[in-house]
């Protein structure tokens, strides 16, 4: 299934059907509240999952889990874990002094919060009666087929917030490394020696552009690029997936407890699939990098800042949540550094 070869590199260009940021300007939710069931990819439990519209009258929500033990926010400040998943956590304090007990969690958030940036859906409830979201088919297609015809501008017309990337911004993390560039210019050499030449993106869009190397799992490098017009088309149905030869070791670990044939792709050690279903995509490994991609970049902005979207070109080696989480970490303290110092040559502006 796949040769011993580089792919070559894959970019999107078209637009694509009416989810564009042109014609969504402003906050949206659900217009009816949607229902899922299913197993959970790590702790392997059946759980049940409410999303419903948000129906705050005079301000958004953002997107909010409601688990059994409290509510957690969707955003970067709640990240307690980029192990294998993006998790998210709350906290109960005990007392007066603020001192912490019952620190609850949701795992697994990122397929869910990608399918709302994909449909441009920024506030919703999120009820869950376990701690992590169920894996569905391993993709975002379940949700985004949901939400198709099923999304509404939130009551009080709150326009879109956009973070636009002005100049390029470098995080790495191990062996992996990722630069966010503005778009529309033509991008300096970034030192990543990962064979993507260098472009400006379109102007009020995030692109998406990944290199997923695997070479000790006999999957060839590949590389591709995708604006987020064309997520939902060519991102969306890209499935989790795995190694025949790891399963064992991340059980043991106490890992992917519902993991299954129909929930994600295994591969061989000389790459091949094992799977009954064919490839959603030849590179659909790599495409299922942007999609977490997305979920994780979602997580921009907090309570006191919101940011819907994001103007700029997403380059990445080797990704994975922790370098996106620290890519979304090192953004907001540039923006609130630049803010609060009130610095006119910015490197990231809210507009
Ligand atoms: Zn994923």
């Amino acid at each position: 299934m796949f040769p011993n070869r580089k792919f070559p590199l894959f970019r999107f260009s078209t637009s694509y059907r009416f989810f564009s940021n042109s014609s969504c300007r402003t906050q949206r939710t659900l217009k009816k509240s949607i229902y899922f069931s299913g197993i959970s990819l790590h702790n392997g439990k059946q759980v049940n999952l409410s999303i419903h519209p948000s129906t705050h009258v005079n301000n958004s929500t953002g997107i909010l889990f409601q688990t059994p033990n409290g509510m957690i926010p969707a955003s970067y400040e709640n990240v307690s874990s980029t192990n294998f998943c993006t998790t998210l956590c709350g906290f109960k304090t005990s007392n007066e002094a603020g001192s912490l007990s019952n620190i609850y969690f949701v795992h697994t958030v990122e397929h869910l919060l990608a399918a709302f940036y994909i449909c441009n859906i920024q506030n919703a409830i999120v009820e869950i009666d376990g701690e992590e979201l169920p894996i569905l088919d391993g993709s975002s297609q379940p949700y985004c087929d949901a939400f198709e015809g099923n999304v509404a501008p939130i009551q009080n017309n709150k326009a879109l917030k956009t973070l636009k990337i002005l100049k390029p911004i470098k995080v790495q993390s191990g062996d992996s490394h990722a630069t966010f560039f503005p778009n529309n210019v033509e991008n300096e050499n970034d030192n990543t020696n990962n064979n993507i030449s260098s472009r400006g993106g379109s102007s009020g869009t995030l692109s998406i552009s990944v290199d997923v190397d695997f070479e000790p799992f006999s999957l060839p490098r590949d590389q591709i690029e995708v604006n987020d017009l064309e997520f939902l088309k060519e991102i969306s149905s890209a499935r989790t997936f795995t190694f025949e030869h790891v399963i064992s070791k991340l059980k043991e670990d106490g890992l992917i407890k519902g993991g299954s044939m129909e929930n994600a792709i295994v591969y061989d050690k000389n790459g091949i699939p094992l799977n009954k279903e064919p490839l959603r995509f030849e590179n659909e490994f790599s495409r299922h990098k942007i999609l977490d991609c997305i979920g994780d970049l979602s997580l921009l902005g907090n309570d006191r800042k919101s940011i819907d979207k994001i103007d700029g070109r997403y380059v990445v080696y080797k990704p994975g949540h922790t370098i996106n989480n620290k890519m979304v970490n090192k953004l907001m303290k540039i923006l609130e550094e630049e803010e609060q110092e009130l610095i006119e040559n910015r490197s990231v502006v809210i507009v």
